[in-house]
This record gives structure tokens, C-alpha cells and sequence, in this order.
């Protein structure tokens, strides 16, 4: 059976998305890039925000205009409303989050210990989600109470894969030429805490990056957001491997005592900025990336500014702003002082725009070095010459030019010069792999 795998949101859905491919693939079946070739149909669904909840039912219909007969609806927006996941066009199955590890045999109509088979090489996806670097899920689920948060419903508690298990997916990547992997999580710096080791002791994610940089030969090890209380300043020693990206994904939220107690994070600005300074003593150039919320409920202009000061004494390279959206079931919801929709805008703009200045300031640094990229998109653009773009170490979007297409290559690049949110560069030579242990 032709497949169409389709996904919302965040990087741990992309992960489950390409569990599932490897699935089917192993069962026979095969994954193709565009709906209207397909049989079958399956949307990842999110529901962080008001938009992306839309984008789901939006792609669900689009999928079955596109003449896909059976249309399996999950993910978080499903979980929470799945009775009107049911009710969009050609939808034959809806599968909570709670049932997802399962859903590939179950829609299948096959024994569900098929799937405790050897795993398979991974091949990306074909299509929009085609990605060089392989997301890994090593846990899901999240056991903190932020009042915004409509995942820590959608996805319960927090529970960590089984260190093996995700050795064995890291390996099966690798085996299928994956050159970076992410490790993806809904709180991904819990991982461990419910596994306890013979000495009683929980494990913590420093235990689970050492082992996959001692035991696997990945080329690229890059960790997606973590939370800040999670981490101390002895964590970033690990970067003593050059195999982990310098790049770190920080949550702030606010940068206001107040809010953030109203939004109920373990962090306060004076940790998060010591957090970020240790990082930063230990990471020569690390890239530090963060949400924020704009327009949190009751965020005065005295917290707002206190926020827009934040963000710009810290100097992050990147980041996204969210204009505060209520999310049912939520205790944000329910606050008093919601902020008028046009204010949360204008506040979401100008951080935006701080973000986006300290983001140009941080890519000029890097105009005439070299370092190395690894090329996700490749497009012809003439008889003679490939127009690429990938990702740098630090997180830098990078495009260049080459005679043929190197797609999922590693290359030694010169940045050359600013190219809006890009920079564009030249490439050197390949990039041996030179690993540190
Ligand atoms: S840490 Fe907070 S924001 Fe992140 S998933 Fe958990 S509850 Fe949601």
C-alpha cells in the first residue's frame, strides 16, 4: 500500500512520524511524498497553539480532497478532541498519543509483536519532511505544571525510552547514513528520572548523551529544547566532544520574575542568565536559541519591558515568538487580565525584531570562517550548478553552489557574506570526520 505520512508541530512529532515510516516500510509498505499518490494517510496533529490546532484540521481536509480514502488522525490535537478528529472527511481512525506506539500494527491489522522485530535502516521521508538530520524521541510525556501548557495534557506524564532502545534507533539512523542526530523529547531533560540504576539512583540526560557518544560513531549529535532547571553548569562538559553541536535551545517564556511565577516555570531571570553564562564560558560560540511568550495573562508593561530587557542583554541567535493563545483546560485559560489580542502582537513584534537584530549580530562573526555544513535541501537551479542549503554546527543556515547535488554531505564552507536570515558561502573541501573522545 502507498502511504502519505503527514506532521504538525514540533520536533518529537517529526520523530514519531519517522518511527512510523521505518514501520511500515518494514511491514511492506511504501511511503510516498505527496497525498494525491497515496491510499493511506496518517497527520501527526498539534495543538500548542490556537493556529497550529487549525493547521491540523486544515491538513486532514486537504489530505481527503486530495482523494486519500483512509485518513488516520493523532497526535496531540487528536488526543484532546478526538471526537471531532473523527468527524473530519475520510477519517477511519483516530489514535491517542497513549496508543500511537501501536498505531502502525493496528491499522495494519497485524499482531502488534510484529513490531518487536530488528529495526530497520532508516530513509528519510520523502516529500515536505524530507530530512537529513534524524530526530530521535527519547521520552515523552512531562511531569511540570506550566499554566500555558495544553502538551502536558495531550501527552501525560513524563516516561523515558529505555537507554537500549534508543541506541538501537540511533543505530538503525546511522546504519541508513544519517550524519546528525537530534535527540527530541516533550521535556527532554527529565530523561532518566524514572529509571533507576542498581544503585538507586536516578539517571540524568548527561548519562544517556555519554553513552550514545561512547557506544555509536554519530557524526553530530545536536539536543533539541531543554528545559533550564534542568541543567547545571557542569552539564556542558559534554561539549569537550566536539560531536555535539554547539547549539543550545533554551526556553525562557519571560524574562519576568512575576510572569514566570504566573506561568508557574522552575526558573527565575537570575538563573536562567547564569545558566546561559556557563554555557557560554564552557561552549566557545555556542549558539543559544529560546521561546517567548508575548502577551502572557496579566504581563504588564513593567513586566513586558522587563522581558524586552532581557532578551536583549542575553543575545540570542534565534528563537520564536509566540503571541500568547488560550488554550482550553489550561490554568492560563482560566487567569484573569487576559491581554487585548493587538497588544500581544505588538509585543511579539518587537521582540521579534530584538531577536532578529541579535541573530544578524551573531552570523556576522562567523562571515570568513570556515566550518562545516551539513546540506538538507538541494535545488537545481541551471545546466551547470546546484543551489544547497543546510546547517552548521552552530545553527547558522548556510547555502552555497556545486556542480552536483550533495545532498546529506558534509562540506567545509567559507561564509562568504549575509544573506537575510541566511549567509552564503563557499565550499572548501569534505569534510573529514574528525572524532574526540
Ligand atoms: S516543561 Fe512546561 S512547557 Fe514544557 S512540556 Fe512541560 S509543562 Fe509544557
Amino acid at each position: 500500500m502507498k502511504i502519505f505520512l503527514d506532521t504538525i508541530g514540533c520536533r518529537l512529532n517529526q520523530a514519531e512520524i519517522e518511527h512510523m515510516a521505518r514501520q511500515f516500510r518494514a511491514a511492506g509498505h511504501e511511503i510516498v511524498a505527496s497525498a494525491g499518490h497515496a491510499e493511506m494517510a496518517v497527520v501527526n496533529t498539534c495543538a500548542v497553539t490556537t493556529q497550529a490546532a487549525s493547521d491540523s484540521r486544515g491538513r486532514i481536509r486537504a489530505i481527503a480532497r486530495a482523494g486519500v480514502d483512509e485518513i488516520v488522525a493523532t497526535g496531540c490535537w487528536t488526543s484532546l478532541l478526538p471526537k471531532e478528529a473523527g468527524a473530519l472527511p475520510n477519517v477511519r481512525h483516530v489514535v491517542a498519543n497513549d496508543k500511537k506506539g501501536f498505531l502502525v500494527p493496528d491499522v495494519l491489522h497485524l499482531p502488534r509483536e510484529e513490531f518487536n522485530r530488528e529495526p530497520i535502516e532508516r530513509t528519510p521521508i520523502p516529500g515536505l519532511h524530507r530530512r537529513t538530520r534524524a530526530f530521535i524521541k527519547v521520552q515523552d510525556g512531562c511531569d511540570n505544571t506550566c499554566t500555558f501548557c495544553v502538551t502536558t495534557i495531550a501527552r501525560g506524564e513524563g516516561r523515558s525510552r529505555p537507554l537500549a532502545d534508543v541506541i538501537a534507533d540511533i543505530n538503525a539512523a546511522l546504519g541508513g547514513d544519517s550524519k546528525e542526530i537530534v535527540l527530541t523529547g516533550v521535556h527532554l531533560g527529565s530523561w532518566g528520572q524514572d529509571i533507576s540504576t542498581s544503585l538507586n539512583a536516578p539517571l540524568h540526560l548527561r548519562d544517556l548523551v555519554q553513552a550514545i557518544l561512547r557506544e555509536t560513531d554519530v557524526q553530530r549529535l545536536r539536543l533539541s529544547s531543554l528545559e533550564p532547571w534542568d541543567l547545571d553548569a557542569a552539564f556542558f562538559s559534554l561539549w569537550e566532544d566536539n560531536r555535539l553541536m554547539p547549539h543550545l535551545h533554551l526556553p525562557l517564556q519571560s524574562g519576568s520574575d512575576s510572569t514566570l511565577r504566573r506561568m508557574a516555570r522552575k526558573t527565575t531571570p537570575e538563573s536562567f542568565r547564569e545558566l546561559v553564562n556557563a554555557a557560554r564560558a564552557v561552549i566557545p560560540d555556542v549558539a543559544i536559541t529560546t521561546d517567548i511568550i508575548a502577551g502572557f495573562p496579566g504581563e504588564t508593561e513593567e513586566e513586558f519591558a522587563e522581558t524586552l530587557d532581557f532578551v536583549k542583554a542575553t543575545g540570542f541567535t534565534g528563537g520564536h515568538v509566540f503571541s500568547y493563545s488560550s488554550r482550553p483546560g489550561t490554568g492560563a485559560a482560566r487567569m484573569k487580565g487576559q491581554v487585548k489580542p493587538e497588544i500581544r502582537k505588538k509585543r511579539n513584534r518587537i521582540l521579534q525584531e530584538v531577536i532578529e537584530d541579535s541573530g544578524k549580530s551573531y552570523r556576522e562573526r562567523f562571515i570568513g570562517q570556515t566550518m562545516s555544513v551539513l546540506w538538507e535541501s538541494t535545488t537545481e537551479y541551471g545546466q551547470s550548478g546546484w543551489r544547497m542549503e543546510g546547517w552548521s554546527g552552530n545553527y547558522l543556515r548556510v547555502s552555497a553552489s556545486a556542480p552536483s547535488p550533495r545532498w546529506n554531505e558534509l562540506d567545509m564552507v567559507e561564509l562568504l557574506e549575509m544573506a537575510g536570515e541566511k549567509v552564503k558561502g563557499v565550499i572548501r573541501s569534505a569534510y573529514v570526520t574528525n572524532v574526540t573522545t
